[in-house]
C-alpha cells in the first residue's frame, strides 16, 4: 500500500499495468485457496451430515426397541397367562419369588393347644428358611414380611405383583377344632395349570421329608369351593398357599420343629422344578 502512493504520475499506466497484473496474480491465488477451502468445507459438510444422520439413525433405531420392549411388557401386564415372558431381575439373579410368611404383628393367626405356639411365628420361621435356601439356588426373593409385623392381605398381593416375580407361595399353618392333621395346598378354584403343578410339587417334596398326611392339593377356599383365599386369587403370577400340618396337631407340630429346614429346602426346589419344567423362565440350569 505504501510502494502505491510513491507511484509517479508519468509511470502511472505502466505502474498501473503491472500492479493490475500483480493484482490478478494475487486474487486467482485467492481464488484457488477459496475454492480448496470451499471443497473442503463441502467435504466438511457432507462428513459432518452423514455423520449425524447416521447418529439419528441409531436413535431411532433405539427408540424402535425400547417401545417393541414396552409394547411387550405392556402385551405380558394385560395378559397374565404367559408367565414365561416375565421381566428377569436385573442382579445375576435367574428370577424372582414372592414368600409370603402368613399373618404377622396382631394377627398371630392360630395356636396350639396351650395358647402359648402361634402361626404367625411358624410362618415366619419357615419362609425364612425357604428363602434362605431359594437363594442358595441363586434365585431372588421378596418377602411379603421379614419379621413380626403385620401386612394386609392387600399389600402382599401388591408386593407380589409389583415385584415381577414368577411364583408366589404363602406359608400358613392348618387349625381344626378337634382330630385333624397333615399337609394341604391350596389353588385358585380355576385349578391352573401352573398353579396345581406347584402345589403338586411342594407336596411331593413335603412327602418326601415326612408328614403325618397327604391332605391333597385343594381348590378353591377351605369348606368354599367357590370362592379363594385372596393371596390366589389377586396375585398375577403361579401361586399357592400351603398349609404345613395342624397347629392343635402335636405330632404335626413335632414334625414341622423336627424338619422345619428340610421342609423349607423341599418347598424351594418344588419351586425351581417348577419354574423350570414350565419354563417359567427360560434355560434354567
Ligand atoms: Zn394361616
Amino acid at each position: 500500500m505504501d510502494e502505491e502512493r510513491n507511484f509517479q504520475p508519468q509511470r502511472e499506466q505502466p505502474a498501473h499495468n503491472t500492479h493490475r497484473k500483480k493484482k490478478y496474480k494475487i486474487l486467482w491465488d485467492r481464488v484457488i485457496i477459496a475454492l480448496v477451502a470451499l471443497i473442503a468445507l463441502i467435504v466438511g459438510i457432507v462428513m459432518l451430515i452423514s455423520a449425524l444422520v447416521g447418529a439419528i439413525k441409531g436413535a431411532l433405531s433405539k427408540d424402535d426397541s425400547s417401545s417393541a420392549v414396552k409394547a411387550n411388557a405392556s402385551a405380558i401386564s394385560s395378559q397374565q397367562d404367559t408367565p414365561e415372558s416375565v421381566q428377569q431381575p436385573t442382579d445375576n439373579t435367574l428370577f424372582t419369588v414372592v414368600i409370603d410368611a402368613g399373618h404377622g404383628g396382631e394377627d398371630v393367626g392360630s395356636t396350639d393347644f396351650s395358647g402359648a405356639r402361634y402361626e404367625k411365628e411358624d410362618c415366619l420361621r419357615i419362609a425364612k428358611l425357604v428363602e434362605k435356601h431359594l437363594k442358595d439356588m441363586n434365585v431372588n426373593v421378596i418377602m411379603t414380611r421379614t419379621e413380626d409385623v403385620y401386612v394386609t392381605l392387600d399389600d402382599r398381593c401388591k408386593i407380589a405383583n409389583d415385584s415381577k416375580a414368577v411364583i408366589f407361595v404363602s406359608l400358613h399353618r392348618n387349625y381344626f377344632d378337634g382330630e385333624a392333621q397333615g399337609v394341604e395346598v391350596w389353588v385358585h378354584n380355576e385349578k391352573p395349570e401352573t398353579d396345581t403343578a406347584l402345589a403338586q410339587n411342594i407336596l411331593d417334596g413335603l412327602k418326601g421329608v415326612g408328614i403325618s398326611a397327604d391332605r391333597g392339593v385343594n381348590f378353591g377356599y377351605r369348606g368354599n369351593e367357590y370362592v379363594n383365599y385372596q393371596v390366589n386369587r389377586e396375585t398375577n403370577m403361579p401361586s399357592c398357599l400351603v398349609e404345613l400340618g395342624f397347629m392343635q396337631d402335636e405330632q404335626d407340630n413335632k414334625l414341622f420343629d423336627d424338619n422345619c429346614d428340610a421342609y423349607a429346602k423341599a418347598i424351594a426346589e418344588a419351586i425351581y422344578k417348577t419354574a423350570k419344567d414350565r419354563e417359567l423362565v427360560k434355560n434354567l440350569p
